[in-house]
């Protein structure tokens, strides 16, 4: 048996004793989790009224790492004894956007940690597709931070970052972060970060030597022009309802990236801008088939992303974490299993 939390809707967890799980499919795989990431979408489906659906009765999170234990009869690409990662939405291969080759679009898509059981549990039963084999070298805490960072993965291949290019990332949480890295991996030669929380701001400008800028204390758009004489090459909003400040803070012909995701909240938007400058905006949701290519980033070593972890806590301590992740008076938070 393992105890696990488990959502009970309405924001809500219970700690229960469930079976660890078997094998029944032939592509299933038993992972023994070491450690999983809270995400900004469990705090989601943990909000009232929830930002985010899931389903009651079944364990979230799907920032998992782990170790295979066992694998059904299928299974060729992974083995006992690998480490693994989790892409963990499960797309049905199927829908007019999976055959499309646009994947990140389906419309009839399962994802590990919200309609099916997740990683915030000692044991996860996972298909084999959802399974990305990552090196021992890597450290673990890296490899946690997989999910999140192959989104922003895919969210640059859309808009590439170039040398020596100004970037401004609005919003300065976990997402935003791995932004600025792969900015100063990507050779940038100035990141700038707004966000309305000084801790944040402090942590960034702390650990990854970014410009912070608070825009409570400064006019946003001024302090982007005196830094760079011509506004911004790429602006992320990292935030979800930051769209007309990050147009006012791109350079003419400048891209700007739409990261965050804020259903509720609608911005009017000042097309104008839009057109006269001749702004590329782009939405980018998860990445198309990023997860390739963030292994092999993360393998390469170059960026550390397990930077951004400030906390560490055991499984029975989840809801303290998301409320340390709520505060903003944290950066990631990582569940450990015992
Ligand atoms: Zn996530
Ligand atoms: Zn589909």
């Amino acid at each position: 048996m393992m105890r696990v939390p488990i959502f009970l809707g309405e924001g809500k967890l219970s700690y229960e004793d469930r079976p660890i799980p078997q094998i029944i499919h032939d592509d299933d795989v038993l992972l023994k989790i070491y450690a999983s990431g809270i995400c900004g979408t469990d705090l989601n489906i943990l909000a009232m009224p929830p930002a985010h659906k899931a389903k009651p009765g079944i364990v979230i999170g799907h920032e998992g790492v782990g170790e295979v234990v066992a694998t059904g009869r299928a299974v060729r690409s992974v083995a006992p004894g690998d480490r693994v990662v989790i892409a963990p939405r499960l797309t049905c291969g199927k829908c007019a956007y999976c055959r499309r080759g646009l994947d990140n679009q389906c419309t009839d898509y399962q994802t590990i940690g919200t309609t099916r059981d997740g990683t915030f549990a000692p044991y996860a039963l996972v298909p084999e597709r959802a399974l990305y084999k990552i090196s021992d070298r890597v450290a673990l805490e890296d490899a946690a931070l997989f999910e999140p960072l192959s989104c922003v993965v895919g969210a640059l291949a859309r808009a590439p970052i170039h040398p020596g290019d100004n970037v401004c990332i609005i919003g300065a949480g976990p997402m935003g972060t791995l932004f600025a890295m792969l900015a100063w991996a990507h050779g940038a030669g100035r990141v700038i970060m707004s966000d309305v929380t000084p801790y944040r701001l402090d942590f960034v400008e702390e650990t990854l030597g970014v410009q912070p800028l608070h825009p409570q204390q400064r006019d946003l758009k001024q302090a982007v022009m005196d830094l760079t004489g011509i506004g911004c090459d790429l602006v992320v909003d990292a935030v979800g309802n930051q769209i007309n400040t990050a147009i006012a803070l791109a350079r003419r012909g400048g891209n700007v990236i739409l990261f965050g995701l804020r259903p509720h909240d609608n911005p009017p938007v000042n097309q104008y801008t839009i057109t006269r400058y001749d702004l590329n905006v782009i939405g980018a949701f998860v990445g198309l088939h990023p997860f390739a290519q963030t292994i092999a980033l993360l393998e390469s070593g170059r960026i550390a992303p397990r930077r951004l972890i400030t906390h560490r806590l055991p499984l029975g301590e989840l809801e303290h974490g998301v409320a340390l992740m709520r505060s903003g008076q944290a950066m990631k938070v990582l569940i450990v299993m015992e």
